[in-house]
């Protein structure tokens, strides 16, 4: 059998040489020793400080501080409940499944599937242009639409196959809030999939405090809101401070730019460090199409469409797996939309 071998990128063509390559059998990505690279130095770390407390102090201090956390937390969740008048044990059970999500579940869903991530195109339409997105006017316009219901839950549907317990954000390069299918959308995912993490991005435009509860009832567990304008907005920064498991709000200021592709702002930096983006996430825009990356935004590499394959299929295709083994050896010269691309390449937990 022969399959992908070394790949090399020839700027000059625009195209990259693949050379052929005698295999003896398909390989399966390595999730778990990536896991173990990622994690080893944070656990170890956190190993060696938890030990090193235990050995210092008694077992009554132990038991008192295991106590004054599990006071604590319970404290924050009730307060949060009193807050959103939801029902004691629902509320509760949601907390400690966010809780745990947060400390390990993401992680084994990795360890086990290598898919943690997905991110579904639902609108590929936006009220903004920012200066530092795809969606600005110096950047060629793409194709826009709205996903399909039935691509939509067909999606689902397959991730509901395996249990899938990640995270799963309903958003690419559009505004989800734009979308009024979201909340029965939302609705859908929660009843199929029990244990993923629905986490939603939003520019805060058309966010308020009945769409935010709407939303929350119908499954979503978590908003992260980030304010693309100069000025304060006091509104939304209270709402995350009445409910702040649930919102997170940041300016745009906040956060490193990221030379999406090399295209937002041709620095043209070239990284050889290895990107486990799409070993560890899934993106699908609003025609179905699964590509390599959230940075891929002109779809430069398609490796199947939801409407005609299955998502299991796609996901361990072999070219999709090829395209994965090499980024995860930093091979990003390999590829056009990553040989200038400065994202660092870690998982996003
Ligand atoms: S709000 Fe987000 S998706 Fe819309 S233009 Fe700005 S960065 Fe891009
Ligand atoms: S190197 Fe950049 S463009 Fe390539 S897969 Fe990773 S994040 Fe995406």
């Amino acid at each position: 059998m022969y399959g992908l071998g070394k790949i090399n990128w020839d700027a000059k063509e625009n195209t990259y040489l693949i050379r052929a390559e005698r295999i003896m059998k398909m390989e399966r990505p390595v999730v778990t020793e990536d896991f173990f690279k990622l994690s080893k130095p944070i656990y170890s770390r956190k190993m060696i400080g938890f030990t090193s407390w235990l050995m210092r102090r008694g077992k009554k201090e132990v038991l008192a501080t295991i106590q004054r956390v599990i006071k604590y937390r319970f404290g924050k969740a009730e307060r949060l409940r009193k807050n959103l008048n939801a029902p004691f044990l629902p509320y509760h059970l949601k907390y400690l499944r966010l809780y745990l999500l947060g400390l390990y579940l993401e992680k084994l869903q990795y360890r086990l599937q290598g898919l943690c991530i997905v991110n579904i195109e639902t609108t590929a339409f936006c009220n903004r242009k920012c200066d530092f997105c795809f969606n600005n006017d110096r950047f060629p316009k793409r194709e826009q639409g709205l996903m399909q219901e039935e691509v939509y839950k067909k999606v689902i549907d397959e991730l509901a196959e395996k249990n899938f317990r990640g995270r799963l954000s309903p958003h690419f390069y559009g505004e989800p809030l734009l979308d009024t299918r979201l909340p029965t959308w939302v609705e859908y995912t929660r009843m199929k999939l029990p244990l993923c993490f629905i986490a939603i991005r939003t520019n805060g435009d058309f966010f308020n405090e009945d769409l935010f509860i709407n939303l929350l009832d119908k499954g979503a567990d978590h908003f992260l809101i980030t304010n693309y304008d100069d000025e304060e907005k006091p509104l939304l920064k209270s709402l995350a401070t009445k409910y702040p498991i649930h919102i997170t709000f940041q300016s745009y200021k906040d956060f490193p730019k990221v030379d999406k592709a090399g295209e937002i702002f041709k620095i043209g930096k070239s990284l050889s460090r290895p990107c486990l983006r799409p070993a560890s996430c899934l993106v699908i825009n609003w025609k179905g199409n699964v590509l390599l990356c959230c940075q891929d935004f002109y779809e430069a590499y398609c490796f199947g469409n939801i409407r005609e394959e299955n998502l299991w299929e796609i996901w361990n295709g072999r070219q999709f797996v090829d395209f994965r083994n090499h980024l995860r050896l930093g091979h990003r010269s390999c590829f056009k939309t990553c040989v200038n691309c400065d994202d660092g390449g870690e998982i996003p937990w």
